[in-house]
């Protein structure tokens, strides 16, 4: 039996099942949830409304790869904070860092700068190749950042962004592609300034037609891309096509912006290392401090030097408020989690374990899906796998929303959640850390297995 004949009935059924288990098994959560009187939607961040289970799970302690709620259940935490968790919770070496800014040393925030900044822009420029870096204190902003300076220095006014693609609330990244392929604000845009197909191109990812023929306006300062989507599945780069599009931003003076993100799984300098890929402006965030605030942006000499020009006139003011700048960014705190994630944990070594984890994941999902014959799919990006529910894994933003199941991914994560696994509530989505063992890929893949039989009836 495929999932195309699957009995929705039956599903629905296992859903209300499993729902039910999870109110009843989390007591503590769910009083505290109902106590929110004062939170927009009852959650600190509105994104939290998304767990499954109509509430979401409260955190008591964490450790390594591992998260307590305050009803005392223990779970495998594959959801790692959305990534900003990469290094593992509370990493020994990002805890005696900040431990020592901010207890031994003192100062979290104090407009001077300390020598951790620029060991850790050295080391960003190692990794990915990029000789200069300025820091934010989340992704969003060294996107936003990155964006202006792109705009400033080709005097161009417009970005190319792919469909479905996410960097953030950066306001220029919220257009898609409607079915006859016209680009449109995304679904749900929030109080968007301007429509946004006036500040951006859209195109479709593995599709360098689509591309070209976006440049071909010549309007265009900046692609802004991660090096595979992740943020709608996995959608991995077809061969070519990242080297397609490198060609094609320098054909037409258009600058190449990659946001590692999430793809940072893929190694320690993230795609742009593992693929020799040659940006000019390179974005990372969330996991490089260790689960401290944290951003930061790298530029190659051509863009510093053209970048200049126009400073150096007083033309543009990247020192005061001429629309680039954080007053905290770049704080002690964030720089000393930041030098300890990249020099203790995010590490060469760490890479090659989680790597190993997530393909060890990556088979065990796998067989289930040969075992049952299921159309579903799963890609991984590194230490990142994520399975769809599709065969053969999509290929560009748009496939991979058309095969959105929200009622499949409830059931999957609340199946798994009721047994002690996390994924990210967003999608399926399950990432490792140094601190991640063998022991809980194989939870979950025992679980998978199960979910998979009792969804089928077998
Ligand atoms: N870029 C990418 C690729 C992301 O996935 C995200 C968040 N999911 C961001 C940027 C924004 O990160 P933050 O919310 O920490 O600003």
């Amino acid at each position: 039996m495929s999932v195309a004949m699957l009995s929705r009935d039956r599903l629905h059924r296992l859903i209300a099942r499993e729902r039910q288990r999870y109110a009843e098994d989390h007591p503590a959560s769910l009083a505290l949830f109902n106590q929110a009187g004062h939170l927009i939607a009852g959650v600190p961040m509105t994104w939290m409304s998304k767990w499954s289970g109509g509430f979401p799970l409260y955190l008591d302690t964490a450790a390594g790869a591992t998260v307590t709620d305050v009803d005392g259940h223990r779970y495998a935490d594959f959801a790692l904070g959305d990534t900003g968790a990469m290094a593992g919770h509370s990493a020994p070496a990002v805890t005696a860092a900040i431990t020592r800014r901010a207890v031994q040393q003192g100062g979290l925030t104090t407009m001077l700068p300390t020598e951790d900044a620029e060991w850790v822009a050295a080391e960003l420029a190692r990794r990915f190749g990029l000789p200069l870096w300025s820091f934010s204190l989340s992704a969003t902003d060294a996107n936003r950042w990155a964006i202006r300076l792109a705009r400033l220095v080709t005097g161009r006014p417009k970005i190319l962004i792919f469909s479905y693609c996410y960097h953030g609330s950066v306001d220029e990244t919220f257009a898609i592609l409607d079915d006859s392929a016209a680009a449109r604000s995304r679904p749900g845009n929030v109080g968007p300034a301007v429509d946004p197909t006036s500040t951006t191109r859209v195109a479709s990812f593995n599709d360098l037609e689509s591309v070209r023929a976006e440049l071909e306006h010549g309007d265009v300062a900046v692609i802004v891309t991660e090096p595979a989507l992740t943020n709608i599945g996995i959608v991995l780069p077809e061969p070519g096509f990242l080297d397609g599009l490198r060609r094609l931003a320098s054909q037409h003076g258009t600058l190449l912006l990659i946001d590692e993100t999430h793809t940072l799984s893929a190694g320690p300098g993230g795609m742009t290392g593992t693929e020799r890929l040659q940006p000019d402006i390179v974005v990372v965030g969330k996991s490089i401090g260790g689960g401290i605030a944290c951003g930061a942006y790298g530029i190659t000499e051509q863009v510093a030097a053209r970048l200049a020009e126009h400073t150096r006139t007083g033309a543009a003011d990247i020192v005061d408020v001429g629309g680039v700048g954080g007053t905290l960014a770049g704080n002690a705190l964030s720089t000393a989690a930041m030098r300890a994630t990249l020099a203790e944990v995010l590490t060469e070594q760490a890479f090659q374990t989680m790597i190993e984890l997530a393909t060890r994941y990556t088979a065990g999902i796998q067989a289930s899906i040969d075992e049952h014959g299921l159309p579903w799919s799963i890609s991984r990006l590194g230490a990142r796998a994520e399975y769809r529910l599709c065969s053969p894994a999509p290929r560009t933003g748009n496939d991979s929303a058309a095969a959105a199941d929200p009622d499949l991914d409830e059931y999957l994560h609340l199946y798994l959640a009721n047994r002690g696994v996390l994924l990210t509530p967003f999608h399926n989505m399950a990432l490792m850390c140094p601190a991640t063992e063998v022991a809980d890929v194989d939870l979950h893949t025992g679980l998978f297995a199960a979910a998979v039989a009792e969804l089928l009836g077998r």
